[in-house]
């Protein structure tokens, strides 16, 4: 798409480390990592992010970062991977062609995970979960 970042990386508009590309999927190093050997896997047709991938992409890039997530780990020596997408700005999505993280973890890289907060009560946890059953 016109003015994609990510789609230039693509058609080698903007160079980028790129360590894995087939006909549907690429995978580059992110610029900016959150730890050395953070990847990029996008799928090579343009959506702006997961809501709008037909599915055969996303299964298409689920699949590469099933192979990749545990190469990548032995190269960079990390010792544990987070996989993750940012859909929507409030998410902290910025660029709007859909990719998925892989990012290598490290003991005492001081990334520290959301904290979670429990449910009021039983009935604000099954209020929730009958409104999403009711989606499905
Ligand atoms: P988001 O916040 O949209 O989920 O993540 C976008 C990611 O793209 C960020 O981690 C950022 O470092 C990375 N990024 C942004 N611009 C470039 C670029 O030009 N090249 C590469 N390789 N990564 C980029
Ligand atoms: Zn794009």
């Amino acid at each position: 798409m016109d003015g994609c970042l990510f789609c230039k990386i693509i058609n080698n508009e903007i160079s980028a480390e790129k360590i894995y590309e087939d006909e549907n999927v690429l995978a580059f190093l992110d610029i900016n990592p959150i730890n050395v050997g953070h990847t990029l896997v996008i799928p090579k047709n343009h959506s702006d992010s997961l809501l709008d991938t037909p599915i055969e992409d996303w299964l298409s890039v689920s699949e590469v970062a099933y192979r990749l997530a545990p190469k990548i780990k032995d190269a960079v020596d990390a010792d544990g991977i987070n996989i993750g997408m940012n859909i929507g700005a409030p998410a902290g999505q910025v660029i709007f062609h859909t990719h998925l993280h892989i990012m290598p973890r490290f003991s005492g890289d001081g990334y520290k995970l959301w904290k979670g907060t429990p449910y009021k009560d039983e009935q604000e946890i099954q209020t929730v979960a009958d409104r999403i059953r009711s989606k499905i």
